[in-house]
C-alpha cells in the first residue's frame, strides 16, 4: 500500500481571509471595533439569544464569566473530569474549587445521575461540556439543581457551534454559553471565542470583565468625538478580541451549517467502516445534531500508546481527547485523587486517541487511515 500523509488537522482559511484582514489594517481601528460588533450581532442571530461577546480565548472569556458571577475562594463549581483541562483550570484561576463528577462510560458526558451527589452549599456554578460535538441534555441538567439557591450553568461548547440537543442550540437553558474559536476548532480565527448569554445583568457585568474591569470600551471612551471618563467598580481580567482576528469568522458563521455536512459524511464513513470492528466509538443520544467535531475511538487500555505510535508511522496524525482531567499531576496531588474515583473517565482517558476529521480531507486520505486501522491496528485492540 502506498504511504501517505494524512494531518490531524488542515485549516481552511485563505487569501480572501488575509484580504479581510488587510481591510482592518487599514482602517483606524485594530482591537475591539465595528468588526466585533457586527460578528456578536450574527452570533446573537444564530444562536437566537440577546446578548454575545467576542473574547479572545475559551479560556480567558470563562475566567471573565466566573469574574462577572462573583465565584471565588470558597466556592465549589463542578466540572467534568473527561474534558480538556481549561475547564477545570479555570475555577482554579478565580481561586475556587473544581469538584469533579465522573462521564457517562457510553456517551462520555456528565448527567444528572453523576452531578447529584456532587451539589453543596457551596455550588456556584457547573461546567458542562459538550464533548466531541454532541450535547449534554442542558434542561435534564438544570431540572436537578437545587430550586432553592441558584446554580449557574457555564455550557463548555468549545467542540460545538453548531449542534442541537432536542431541536434546541447551545444557550437555551443555560445562564452563559462560551466558545472557542482556537486553530482546530470547528469556527477558528486562530485564537479567540465568545460569550453568550439572554441576562442583561450577567452581561453588563461580562462587558467589564474582559476589560480590566473598566466602566467604557476603547470604543466608548471615545464616542461623539470627545474624551469620556471610565471607572472600575469590579475586578476583571484581558479577554477582549481584536478586529484583527474577528475579521476572519463571519463568513465562516455563514457557512458553518453547510460545512457541517461535509463533516458529518466524513463521520459516517469512519462510523460504517468501523461498525463491525472491535473499535469503541461515543455512543450518540437520539434527537441531536452533533458538530463532527472530532472523532474518538477506543482501543483498550493495554496498547493504546503502542498504537498512537503505530499511527504516528505510518503518517497519520493522532490526539488523545483526553486523559482524564483528575489524573494530572496539578489536580492529583492537590486534591489527593485516585484514579479510580472517576472510574470511567480515567478508562476512556486511558483508551482512546482520535482520528484526523476536518471538512477538507479527501476521500482517498480517510480510506487509508481505515485500511490502515483495520489491518494493522485493529488486531491489537485490547481491554
Ligand atoms: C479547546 C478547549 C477549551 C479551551 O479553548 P481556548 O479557546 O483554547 O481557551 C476549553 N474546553 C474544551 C473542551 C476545549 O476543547
Amino acid at each position: 500500500m502506498v504511504k501517505m500523509k494524512v494531518p490531524f488537522y488542515r485549516h481552511s482559511l485563505n487569501n480572501l481571509d488575509a484580504m479581510k484582514i488587510a481591510d482592518v489594517i487599514s482602517s483606524p481601528f485594530l482591537t475591539s471595533g465595528p468588526v466585533c460588533k457586527e460578528v456578536e450581532a450574527q452570533l446573537c442571530d444564530y444562536f437566537a439569544v440577546k446578548h454575545a461577546k467576542l473574547v479572545n480565548s475559551w479560556t480567558n472569556g470563562a475566567v471573565a464569566t466566573l469574574l462577572a458571577l462573583d465565584i471565588g475562594p470558597g466556592d465549589e463549581v463542578i466540572v467534568p473530569a473527561m474534558t480538556f483541562i481549561a475547564t477545570a483550570n479555570v475555577v482554579e484561576l478565580v481561586g475556587a474549587t473544581p469538584i469533579f463528577v465522573d462521564c457517562d462510560p457510553e456517551t462520555l458526558l456528565i448527567t444528572p445521575n453523576q452531578i447529584k451527589g456532587s451539589i453543596t452549599e457551596k455550588t456556584k456554578a457547573i461546567i458542562p461540556v459538550h464533548m466531541y460535538g454532541q450535547m449534554c441534555d442542558i434542561k435534564a441538567i438544570k431540572e436537578c439543581l437545587p430550586k432553592d439557591k441558584k446554580v449557574f450553568i457555564i455550557e463548555d461548547c468549545a467542540h460545538t457551534f453548531e449542534a442541537k440537543f432536542n431541536g434546541n442550540r447551545p444557550g437555551t437553558f443555560s445562564d452563559v454559553s462560551i466558545f472557542s474559536f482556537y486553530a482546530t476548532k470547528n469556527v477558528t480565527c486562530g485564537e479567540g471565542g465568545a460569550i453568550i448569554t439572554n441576562d442583561a445583568k450577567i452581561y453588563e457585568r461580562i462587558i467589564q470583565s474582559v476589560l480590566h474591569g473598566m466602566s467604557a470600551s476603547a470604543a466608548d471612551r471615545f464616542k461623539e468625538g470627545k474624551y469620556n471618563h471610565w471607572g472600575m467598580e469590579h475586578l476583571g481580567t484581558k479577554a477582549n478580541l481584536p478586529d484583527l482576528l474577528a475579521c476572519l469568522l463571519s463568513e465562516q458563521i455563514k457557512l458553518v451549517d453547510k460545512k457541517l455536512s461535509i463533516r458529518e459524511e466524513k463521520a459516517n464513513f469512519y462510523k460504517s467502516k468501523l461498525k463491525n470492528s472491535k473499535f469503541k466509538i461515543p455512543k450518540e443520544q437520539n434527537n441531536i445534531i452533533h458538530s463532527r467535531h472530532l472523532f474518538p475511538i477506543g482501543v483498550g487500555m493495554k496498547n493504546r500508546d503502542q498504537i498512537l505510535n503505530i499511527l504516528s508511522e505510518n503518517n497519520i496524525g493522532v490526539t488523545v481527547n483526553y486523559r482524564s482531567v483528575p489524573t494530572m499531576n496539578y489536580y492529583k496531588k492537590k486534591y489527593n485523587i485516585k484514579n479510580e474515583i472517576f472510574a470511567n473517565s480515567y478508562q476512556w482517558g486511558e483508551e482512546t486517541l482520535s482520528l484526523p476529521l476536518f471538512p477538507s480531507m479527501s476521500q482517498s486520505e480517510q480510506e487509508y487511515v481505515v485500511k490502515i486501522l483495520l489491518d494493522k491496528i485493529e488486531p491489537m485492540v485490547g481491554d
